[in-house]
């Protein structure tokens, strides 16, 4: 039983808070939303959706290029640069104005002004109309997100040449050169964005390989096919620092030992995100950080009681899925229920062209941690659907346990990679073998059969490839 008419208090209206928001509202709590700016957060406004709708703009221009050999007559005379922005905000306004109603609906008075401790149960609120409120009692949810980390770099601070994502959703034009220092999550997907539009695009990243995180075999793949598109790619290369150029920036580089200088209209700036908590005041509510990281445990419980805590402020995993279900979380625990985070089903979604998709542990990860293991791979080229869509390029991988070959990890490289990995999000949730993924009928002709041949590849029965 929740209690009901607790009042429950959040701060930040990204896809953590909002949802954490409603779902304390329908287990009957009054609820007061704190938002300094557009309800929706980094996701709606200026991250996921945004970004999506210029990558959808990119791979439609692409379609276009290539429906000539479909036998489809297109004379594509170029693209509306102004039109994809317009594109852009219309659906972010659209979602946006969605998740307002959705306030109204759920009875959650939304306030816009900006929050702080005053003391562990005190906010003190300064609205964006100048005036001021004190919200006190109730338990809070502090949901505020994260902000784009600006590296040490000289010459970054100082340089106008220089964006971050934010800036990289609404340039005026396209530029003719693009540098992005940073091979993850950000930088290859305004790679894939940029370079589709025509604008010659470079990657700098510190580490060995791009997409750190992802497993090493398939970003080996994409890495491959962006080269092949004509972005060009450093890894274990260190900007050293940044410098004005009659181009726009020149950027200086370690490169293997020596030095290499770039010159780029715009260089994104794409390192990572930290946690958005400086405004909060922690101190004063006592509520334990580590440099503005808030700490929780499973139950999205700070250390001071009645304060939670969700999503990118917490500087782990910084995904607006992993934010939505900490929300809900957080609010069933702030409502008197009794639930917690597992972060085990997390899929990675990276919406490049081809997509790329993972769950669970990759082979890097199984290795470093000791664990016994086979894997299945299967090329896209061998599946109908992927030839027609994209020629077959990618792969789906499957990590199974060598004795009881349980799922654990997939991961895809190939179109509509972001959707299929649903299946197999849930395939490790409900610990699954590998057994569940071959008995399980997948329809012809669809990209997902590619999944159940990876498993069947594990075990060198697939079908439609060679099994060595
Ligand atoms: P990231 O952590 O994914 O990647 C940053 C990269 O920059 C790393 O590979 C790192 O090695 C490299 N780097 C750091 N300092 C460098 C330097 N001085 N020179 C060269 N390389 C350097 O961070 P991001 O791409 O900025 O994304 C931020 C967050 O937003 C991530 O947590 C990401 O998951 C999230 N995000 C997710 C999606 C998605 O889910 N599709 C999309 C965008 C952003």
């Amino acid at each position: 039983m929740s209690n009901e008419n607790q009042e429950v208090i959040v701060v930040g209206g990204g896809p953590g808070g909002y949802v954490a928001a409603i779902r304390a509202a329908q287990l009957g709590g009054r609820v007061t939303l704190i938002e300094k700016s557009k309800l929706g957060g980094t996701c709606l406004n200026v991250g996921c959706i945004p970004t999506k709708v210029l990558l959808h703009a990119a791979d439609l221009l692409a379609e276009a290029n290539h429906a000539n050999d479909f036998g489809i007559n297109v004379n594509v005379t170029g693209f509306d640069w102004k039109k994809v922005l317009k594109k852009k905000d219309s659906v972010s306004s659209q979602l946006v104005n969605g998740i307002n109603g959705l306030m109204r609906a759920n009875k959650i008075k939304v306030i816009n002004g900006t929050a702080e401790f005053v003391s562990s149960d005190t906010l003190f609120v300064t609205k964006a109309d100048g005036t001021k409120e004190t919200l006190s009692g109730g338990k809070i949810i502090i949901a505020t997100g994260s902000v784009p980390a600006i590296p040490p770099i000289p010459g970054v601070k100082e340089n106008d040449h220089c964006i971050n994502s934010t800036g990289a959703l609404s340039l005026a034009e396209i530029p003719k050169s693009l540098l992005i220092i940073g091979g993850g999550v950000i930088g290859v997907e305004f790679a894939s964005i940029y370079s589709q539009f025509g604008t010659k695009v470079t990657i700098i990243e510190a580490l060995p390989k791009l997409l750190p995180l992802m497993e090493g075999e398939l970003t080996a793949l994409l890495r491959n096919k962006m080269e092949k598109s004509g972005i060009e790619i450093y890894t274990e290369a260190k900007v050293q620092s940044v410098e004005s150029s009659s181009v726009g920036a020149k950027v200086n580089v370690e490169y293997k030992g020596e030095g290499k200088c770039f010159e780029a209209e715009k260089v994104l700036v794409a390192v990572g995100r930290r946690a958005n908590t400086k405004a909060l005041n922690l101190e004063k509510a006592g509520i334990e950080n580590d440099n503005g990281k808030i700490r929780v445990n499973h139950k999205m419980e700070t250390n001071v009681p009645d304060i939670y805590a969700i999503g990118d402020c917490l500087g782990q995993v910084m995904l607006a899925h992993v934010a939505s279900v900490q929300g809900e979380v957080a609010a069933e625990n702030a409502m008197g229920l009794e639930a917690s985070y597992n972060g085990k089903t997390v899929p990675s979604c990276i919406y490049t062209n081809p997509e790329f998709a993972g769950v669970g542990l990759t082979e890097e990860n199984a290795k470093e941690k000791g664990i016994e293991y086979i894997t299945g791979n299967f090329p896209l080229m061998s599946n109908g659907k992927a030839l027609i869509m994209n020629g077959g390029e990618g792969m789906v991988k499957v990590i199974l346990g060598k004795e009881f070959k349980e799922i654990l990890g997939v991961h895809i490289l190939g179109p509509r990679a972001t959707d299929i990995i649903a299946e197999c999000a849930l395939a490790i949730g409900m610990e699954a073998t590998i057994e569940d993924l071959i008995e399980t009928i997948h329809a012809h002709p669809t990209l997902t059969e590619a999944v159940r041949e990876a498993a069947l590849a594990a075990e060198k029965i697939a079908i439609h490839a060679i099994n060595k």
